[in-house]
């Protein structure tokens, strides 16, 4: 039996190498859905080679541009549009398996169908655990579904913790585990004089030495919040307390990330710095497939370098500290912060070190509550985006 795949975001970063990987393993996997925001002839030419049942994308206008290149190709799929679509293709009975790769909070919908429908979710929008942490975790657990980490570091985590954790619940208390180490490359400007910070541009923000990612998480990587968005993710995937969690600079990205355990034993995942890895372990757990990604070369990279993350440089990493310290909705305010700062800078309204402080003011200015439920969680979200943008317009 072949196992059937919704793409939510199969036209990003993470949707591609999804797609590459699938296409590697026409006997194992076939696609049901794809879904785009609004690049459609990217997903129009996906659809003609992978085949899918539907397609869902932004807007009707989009739906229509869609359905006409569809026709054009002579291929009869059915095009729908908006987050209703999103959540009815991550959550029907003709799939098996859901790789949630849409960026930000757009994808938390879609996300929690997929988990309330009981699916195999694939976890690349770590944003919708940041916002939703506990609430999502519980659909997850309450439904049957099964989380599997697409992120380097959390899909190295899972390959490092005993078999018998991952494979039922993700309770890592009490076997052993002393901490996680989260490892991160310190993004372009790790050794950018701090006082030169204020003047980068967004090109220079995007252009990370190591992975090739979409806009908006590659300013993450340069600012850390993907670090500090990451601290809060594992803490919800694994179940580890906010002081059992470290972050390890490692400019090579060559260990994804680390487990210590209380016997001294340190135990990690290495890899080229490559999605397919992560996404093709995913696709195949418990088995393994070919991923497309070379071997790892360790006599030609020679040399493995760690340093401590500098608060002082990356104050986000510190935000998201303090946002996971406080609970409740705190990260969901810190997430709506970034999103709407990141943002602002990727269209030039703002420089890069008022990122941080943008995100500090909506976190000091309002107060997070605890998080009895999703209306409740998004009324937050909606207020920190509002309060973030009145702070951008004074
Ligand atoms: P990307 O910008 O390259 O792609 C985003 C995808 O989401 C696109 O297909 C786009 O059409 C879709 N999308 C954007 N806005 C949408 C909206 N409002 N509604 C519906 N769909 C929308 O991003 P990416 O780099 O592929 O990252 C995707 C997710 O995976 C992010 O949450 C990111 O943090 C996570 N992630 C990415 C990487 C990586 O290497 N790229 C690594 C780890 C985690
Ligand atoms: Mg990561």
């Amino acid at each position: 039996m072949t196992q059937r795949i919704t793409v939510l975001g199969a036209t990003g970063s993470i949707g591609v190498s999804t797609l590459q990987v699938l296409a590697l393993h026409p006997e194992r996997y076939t696609v049901y859905a794809l879904t785009a925001h609004s690049r459609v002839e990217v997903l129009a030419a996906q659809c003609e080679q992978f085949r899918p049942q539907r397609a869902v994308v932004g807007t009707a206008d989009a739906a229509l541009v869609l359905q006409r290149l569809l026709r054009q190709k002579g291929l009869m799929i059915q095009v729908d549009y908006g987050t209703a679509a999103l959540c009815e293709v991550a959550s029907a009975a003709e799939c098996d398996t859901v790789m949630a790769a849409i960026v930000g909070a757009a994808g938390l919908a879609p996300t929690l169908a997929a988990a309330h429908a009981g699916k195999k979710v694939l976890l690349a929008n770590k944003e919708a655990l940041v916002m939703s942490g506990q609430l999502f975790m519980d659909a997850v657990s309450k439904n049957g579904a099964m989380l599997l980490p697409i992120d380097s570091e959390h899909n190295a985590i899972f390959q490092c913790l005993p078999s018998t954790i991952t494979q039922q619940t993700q309770q890592v208390r009490n076997q052993g585990v002393a901490k996680i180490v989260l490892t991160a490359s310190g993004g372009p400007f790790l050794k950018r004089a701090v006082e030169t910070l204020e003047f980068v541009t967004p090109e220079e923000a995007v252009a990370h030495p190591n992975w090739s990612m979409g806009r908006k998480i590659s300013v993450d990587s340069a600012t850390m919040m993907n670090k500090g968005l990451e601290v809060i993710e594992a803490h919800y995937l694994f179940d580890v307390a906010v002081g059992q969690i470290d972050v390890l600079i490692h400019p090579q990205s060559v260990i994804h990330s680390m487990v210590s355990y209380v016997d001294g034993s340190v135990i990690a995942q290495l890899g080229q710095p490559d999605m397919r890895t992560p996404i093709a372990h995913a696709l195949a757990f418990p088995d393994r497939i070919q991923s497309g990604v070379a071997p790892l070369d360790l006599a030609q990279i020679a040399q493995l370098n760690f340093e401590l993350p500098d608060f002082e440089r990356f104050p986000c990493l510190k935000l998201a500290y303090q946002a996971l310290q406080a609970g409740g909705t705190a990260p969901a305010i810190l997430n709506a912060a970034n999103e709407v700062a990141v943002e602002a800078f990727l269209n030039r309204e703002i420089g890069f070190r008022v990122i941080d402080q943008l995100i500090a003011r909506v976190m000091d200015k309002l107060p997070a509550t605890s998080m009895s439920n999703l209306d409740s969680l998004l009324m937050q979200d909606k207020a920190a985006r509002d309060l973030a943008r009145t702070c951008l317009s004074s």
